[in-house]
This record gives structure tokens, sequence and C-alpha cells, in this order.
């Protein structure tokens, strides 16, 4: 007779019978109804169908039984923990939905109240400046005419009668693209507008050009590398000294008040015969300021005048250069500096704060959109 089977010891297996399996699944369903969130549920999970847990430590013990009990004691164990994994499944289920709710009513936005204010931003002073000079010369009758910056060496001096020899076309003052003989520069003044303008239209002209110029300054208070000019062009039959003055009046009356004048000086420009300096009558102090220390203008220096710009009677040979007849028709010319007009009217006493980008600058005229 073989001697008792030692492997089989009731005390160590009393874990899977089934009175002690359904404790342990009521003692896991209790505590997982109990759960309060996911994290409770995680624990449990833990607990309760873990490596670690009552029932898979009973479940390590059916090897111990007797070859006749093992089917059953596996088949208890595997009810027991499929009944287990449903119950933290649908709690799982239900504590998600839960948490889903609750986020949603939490994170809700809502969109009425206020909030901080963002700059919208807005262009530059020179940029609104242009366009309100444009606008006065739009209200005559003008068009805008544009051209390119990297302009022909050709339009750019030669048309406008500044022969190859004439002082503003060296290396000093002119951008060459790529070398000095490449006949490419960027363009120094918004003069070879005038002459695309001529050359492209059909008299009689009535054109206004904006436009970005180079030269080859050094960036200080009163100089810049790239500024703005502005210059205006009328060629008609008939044309006269008389319309380029009123013009000018009126340019001076719509950008600086009513009753403004301006005044011209005699000067020299190749493109334009006879030439003058424009002089605006002081906005400020209307001449007041002359001779009167009492009542000193710092806008004008107390002179009564500010220099703006210069102008003249279009010259012959520009006009026979673009082929329009100078015996049929006139005329005139002028042309003022942005930045230079923005300085004096807005009282900017450094030319660097227009190029530099400091939106604390641009911010006291108004962020325009
Ligand atoms: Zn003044």
């Amino acid at each position: 007779m073989s001697g008792p089977n030692t492997s089989f010891d009731p005390k160590q297996v009393s874990a899977l019978n089934a009175e002690s399996v359904q404790a342990v699944v009521s003692e896991a369903l209790a505590a997982i109804a109990n759960c309060a969130d996911l994290a409770a549920l995680k624990d449990a999970r833990l607990a309760h169908a873990g490596d670690r847990s009552p029932l898979a430590l009973a479940n390590r013990e059916i090897g111990a039984l007797p070859p006749a009990a093992k089917a059953e004691a596996g088949k208890r164990m595997g009810l027991a923990r499929q009944e287990i994994k449903a119950a933290l499944d649908a709690r799982e289920a239900l504590l998600l939905e839960a948490r889903d709710a609750q986020v949603l009513t939490e994170e809700a936005v809502d969109v009425t109240l206020p909030t901080y204010e963002r700059p919208v931003g807005g262009r530059h002073p020179l940029t609104t400046l242009m366009e309100r000079i444009c606008d006065v010369f739009i209200a005559m009758g003008y068009d805008i005419a544009e051209g390119p910056e990297v302009e022909a060496e050709w339009i750019n001096f030669d048309a406008l009668n500044l022969p190859p020899d004439h002082p503003a076309r060296t290396m000093q003052d002119t951008f060459y693209i790529e070398s000095a003989d490449s006949g490419v520069v960027l363009r120094t003044q918004t003069s070879p507008i005038q002459i695309r303008a001529m050359l492209d239209r059909e008299v009689p002209i009535y054109v206004v050009a904006p436009g970005r110029v180079f030269r080859t300054d050094e960036l200080d208070a009163t100089h810049t590398p790239v500024f703005h000019q502005v210059e205006g062009l009328a060629v008609d039959i008939g044309i006269t000294m008389a319309d380029l003055k009123g013009t000018l009046d009126h340019f001076a009356q719509e950008m600086f008040g009513a009753g403004i004048r301006t005044r011209l000086r005699p000067s020299y420009f190749p493109f334009t015969e006879p030439s003058a300096e424009v002089d605006l009558q002081c906005f400020v102090c209307r001449g007041q300021s002359i001779g009167n220390p009492e009542r000193p203008c710092r806008t004008c220096g107390s002179e009564g005048w500010i220099e703006w710009g210069g102008c003249g009677m279009v010259n012959p040979r520009v006009l026979r250069a673009v082929g329009i007849d100078p015996e049929i028709y006139r005329g005139f010319a002028f042309g003022m500096g942005i930045e230079r007009t923005l300085m004096f009217r807005n009282g900017v006493t450094d030319m660097r704060d227009m190029v530099e980008g400091d939106v604390r600058f641009t911010r006291a005229f108004g962020l325009e959109a």
C-alpha cells in the first residue's frame, strides 16, 4: 500500500474551497462598489485582481490538489476572476463617465467674461502720413504712380538730366546693385517714377508718387539710408509756375491748416528749370515769432518758415528724353521727404525713432488699422 498523499493537505488548500472563494469575491465586489474615483479603482484592481491578490495566491495552490479536484477548482477560480473583472470594468465605465461629465462642467469657458485687452496693432505713422498726402492729390484728380525700388541707372539719373559726371551718381551716394557699372541701382529718389509715368501714360499726366528711396548715408538723428519721398508731376498744355504755386498752397493747407502759405526760393535741380525750394509757412506761429524774442517758436526756430521740399517746371530736356514735345506740353514737379514732414509736423526730433520699430513711438500717433 502506498503511503499517504503528502502533496495533498486540505489545510493548505482551504483557500480553494467554494466558501473561501465566494468570500474573497464578495469582499472584492464590495470594495469595487465603494470606489469613489478612478484612483481608488486602480488600487482596488491591484488588490483584488493583481498578482498578489487573494484570488491569485489561492490559484497557485491548484497544483497541490489531486488531479480529480483540479478541474473543479480551476473552473471555480476562473468564474471568480471573471466576476471580479466584470465588476471592475463596469465600475470603471461608470467612473469614466462621471469624470468626463465633471470635466465638462468644471472646464467650461464663459465666453461672456471680460478679458485682457490686446492691442490689434496699426500702421506706421510714415505710412498713414503718405496715404494722407495721396488723398489730398487724389481729391484733385491725380493718379497714384509707383515704380520699382531697384531701378535702371538710366531712369534714375540720365533721363532726369543728371549726366554721368554728376556728383550725385558717385558711389558715395548711390547703392549700386552688384557693381558700379551694372547699370542697376537702388533708386535714390522718387523722380524715376516721373520718368516711368511719362513713358507709360498719355498726356495730360497728373500723378503723385510716394515711395521708399535709398542713399548711402549713416543712420543718425537726421539721416537714414532708407527713407521716403512723395513726388508730384503734372504735364499738360499751358501749365505755368502759377499752377505749381497754387497746387503747393492747396497741399500745404490740406496738411497744415487753412491759410497756410508756401514760399518759393530760387534753386537748382537738373530735372527742373526753373527750380525752387519750397518753404512752408510755420503752422505753429504763422510767422509771429520772427523778431519776437518774447514768443520764440521751436518748430521753425523763430524763422517763420520751414524748408519743406523742392519743385520746378519740368526741364524740356527731360520731356524730350521721354518723347514728349516741349513745344506743346509743359509740366511742373515737386517732391518732399516724408520723414522730414513727419518730423516737423509732429515734433519728432530723432529720425532713428521712425525706423527702429519701437511700438512706444508709434502708439503716440494712434493705432490706425
Ligand atoms: Zn514757427
